[in-house]
């Protein structure tokens, strides 16, 4: 199976309290593709500049991505500043200078075309619906956005959300959307705009999942809380949750049958990617994982979520 993403390809400029990393690459399709790539075949549609060269496409091939769908522009790649003071759960974004993406115009290589799952990473609205409308046959449509776009591009959006089985967004993003300060009323609020189902992702507490009723038949009632590892050292969180969608989603589409135990799996496996996304700046841990290191860290988030049945 394989995944096909559009989304922002990038170089970062990032403050944490551990430090400064300059133009580090970054991205949410980056982020997202390095993630699933452990679980399946991925895709990339982006946009990069001239600064983009042979070091960066390394990080993409080096974990067999396909980057033939990677545009060359004249000009320089999207370039986001952002700083992390005190809560470690929220960028503060400083600057989001789009350059080449400001004018991209997405085309599928043809041998996209048979992807069957579909991801919208975090980019401008208009892209992603555009992409969406290029891939009519696929057989799931996954998708992601935040507060920049939400705020200034309500209406595109709102076409995107239509289009979604699955939107993943953090807990201040779902309010923000749909204009309620509780979580349940905020879920429901943005399923009625189109998702069939939505995670809404809580930094290092976790993530919930609702489900409306066009998901699973509408069998599927109750939330569903998967954990985060509580981590000692947290160096860099940008990306966290691109990798939690990419752990997410990859592990949904390297499975036959998409059942809730599977979706449930996922979540934990998104939790997964997250935790080793912000052990290191940029991407620089997430381009080495070995396997049994994710199989780890699985049975550990299933260790300190299990609750006995038995008493005593
Ligand atoms: P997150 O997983 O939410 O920490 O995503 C961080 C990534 O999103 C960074 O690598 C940025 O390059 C990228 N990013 C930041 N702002 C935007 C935006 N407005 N549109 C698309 N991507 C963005």
């Amino acid at each position: 199976m394989s995944i096909l993403v559009v989304g922002s390809v990038a170089f970062d400029t990032i403050e944490t309290p551990h430090g400064r990393a300059e133009k580090v690459l970054g991205g949410a399709a980056t982020h997202f593709a390095l993630a699933a790539s452990y679980f399946t075949d991925v895709r990339v549609i982006a946009v990069v500049g001239k600064d983009f060269g042979p070091e960066q496409e390394a990080v993409f091939t080096n974990r067999e991505i396909d980057i033939r769908g990677i545009e060359h522009a004249d000009g320089l790649s999207f370039h986001w500043t952002g700083e992390y003071s005190g809560n470690l759960n929220e960028a503060k974004t400083l600057g989001t200078d789009l350059n080449v993406f400001a004018t991209f115009e997405p085309k599928i290589p043809e041998e996209y075309l048979e992807s069957e799952y579909l991801f919208l990473a975090n980019i401008d609205p208009k892209l992603q619906a555009r992409v969406r409308s290029q891939m009519p046959n696929v057989k799931m449509v996954c998708g992601d956005t935040m507060n920049y776009w939400i705020a200034d591009h309500g209406e595109a959006l709102a076409e995107v959300l239509k289009e979604l089985d699955v939107l993943l967004i953090n807990d201040g993003e779902a309010k923000m959307l749909s204009g309620e300060t509780n979580m349940v009323k905020a879920a429901d609020a943005v399923m009625a705009k189109g998702p069939k189902a939505l995670v809404i992702k809580h930094g290092e507490y976790g993530a919930t999942s609702f489900f409306g009723p066009r998901m699973f038949g509408g069998t599927e009632t109750k939330p569903f809380r998967a954990p985060a590892l509580p981590l000692a050292e947290v160096v860099d969180p940008t990306g966290a949750g691109d990798s939690f969608a990419g752990g997410f989603y990859g592990y949904l589409a390297s499975q036959r049958q998409l059942t809730p135990a599977v979706f449930r799996r996922a979540l934990f496996y998104g939790g997964v990617m997250g935790s080793f996304a912000v052990e290191r700046f940029g991407t620089e841990r997430l381009q080495h994982v070995r396997q049994a290191e994710i199989d780890d860290r699985f049975g550990l988030f299933r260790e300190i979520s299990h609750l006995e049945h038995t008493e005593g």
